[in-house]
């Protein structure tokens, strides 16, 4: 099956085979060696020559739980978080924050409009209770690249914490973590990684741990500090997917081989490939070009075409597209381009579009 949903991707068969690994036990040596692996590779790919500056917390769980575990560790007794919302993942980190009763405001933006700079930074004046502000990078829900730099920008010179949810951008999009001082970013195995979904990852600034460890414990799986001293000595706190680190390693050996910018332009020329044939079919996408990510493309429906029948007819054609979420439910489709797949598999896919789109 070709996967075009934003993960879990299709994976190499180098990584399925790393599943198969022997057993070991997390308390043994060769756990500590994988997880340091993990953690010396991510570095390496997101913080290039920073590394020094960074950790890597890696934990069991999709990217909601590490995406949960750096928004609740990122805030002191009686202060604020400040979400830039304009999708459903930002609408999440609302939700967490909400959930957990800690002080969240918001900058609430359509679906398919950017975060305004101008404005977070006149709240930022405004409100010297906000002491994080959270943002996803690449809103999956509609495959909108937020302005990463711009944020980061004003944050870090309004001396606030900047809280990233990279889930869908990490190896995706260009951004350099390190020079715009982002304190922590969110990231996973099962997107453009290429690994399986159950494992997901934070990178902390250095600086900003310390601070961490005063802020209060809100969650027992989900509370950072814990991990950062755990894996401060080669050990992770509870039982992790073993199996599925073996394979987000070697995952990340092949990110580092293809090169993380070379990973990036694949996925640019494989999007532009599906948009330009989608154009040439008179499918109209939701965003317009200078919005859109390298790994996602968001389309109103053709005329007459239910999403379940285009859904269904693609299926028993060996591809998987994805739905709309929220209000766009009924009104879209999304097709991604993640995960190990060839130009001749994306061809297989237009043609077959094409197909599914003539009345039976
Ligand atoms: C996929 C995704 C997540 C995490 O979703 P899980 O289903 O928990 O892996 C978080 N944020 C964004 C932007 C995503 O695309």
């Amino acid at each position: 099956m070709v996967l075009l949903n934003p993960g879990p991707v299709n994976v190499s068969e180098r990584v399925r085979q790393a599943l198969l690994h022997p057993d070991i036990c997390h308390r043994e040596s060769e756990f500590t060696a994988l997880l340091h692996r993990i953690q010396s590779k991510l570095l390496k790919a997101f913080v290039p020559g920073a590394e020094s500056e960074y950790v890597a917390v890696v934990m069991t769980g999709s990217g909601t739980a590490t995406v949960e575990a750096a928004l609740m560790s990122s805030l002191p007794h009686g202060r604020r978080m400040l979400i830039l919302n304009n999708g459903v993942y930002g609408e999440r980190m609302s939700q967490i924050i909400g959930l957990h009763r800690l002080g969240v405001s918001e900058l609430k933006y359509e679906w398919t409009a950017r975060p305004d700079p101008d404005k977070l930074l006149l709240a930022l004046r405004q409100h010297q209770e906000v002491h994080a502000v959270a943002m996803v990078h690449h809103e999956t829900t509609t495959g909108l690249l937020n302005p990463v730099q711009e944020v980061a920008e004003i944050v870090d010179n309004q001396n606030r914490v900047f809280v990233l949810d990279a889930v869908s951008a990490l190896a995706g999009e260009t951004i350099d973590i390190a020079r715009s001082h982002i304190y922590m970013v969110v990231g996973t195995a099962g997107k453009c990684i290429q690994g399986f979904p159950g494992v997901s990852f934070v990178l902390v600034r250095k600086g900003f741990v310390e601070k961490m460890r005063a802020y209060p414990k809100r969650s027992w799986y989900l509370h950072l500090p814990h991990y950062i001293d755990n894996e401060g000595r080669g050990t992770i706190p509870f039982t992790p997917a073993v199996q599925v680190y073996y394979a987000f390693d070697e995952a990340l050996s092949e990110l580092l081989e293809e090169g993380v910018a070379n990973r990036i332009q694949r996925y640019k020329q494989m999007a532009a490939v599906i948009r330009d044939r989608m154009a040439k079919l008179g499918v109209k996408a939701v965003l317009p070009p200078d919005r859109q990510s390298n790994t996602i493309t968001a389309y109103y429906l053709p005329e007459g075409v239910s999403y379940q029948s285009l859904h269904d007819r693609l299926k028993t054609q060996g591809y998987v597209i994805y739905a709309g979420q929220g209000n766009l439910e009924n009104k879209i489709f999304r097709v991604a381009n993640m995960g190990a797949l060839t130009a001749a598999q994306f061809a297989g896919f237009l043609d077959a579009f094409e197909q599914a789109c003539k009345p039976v």
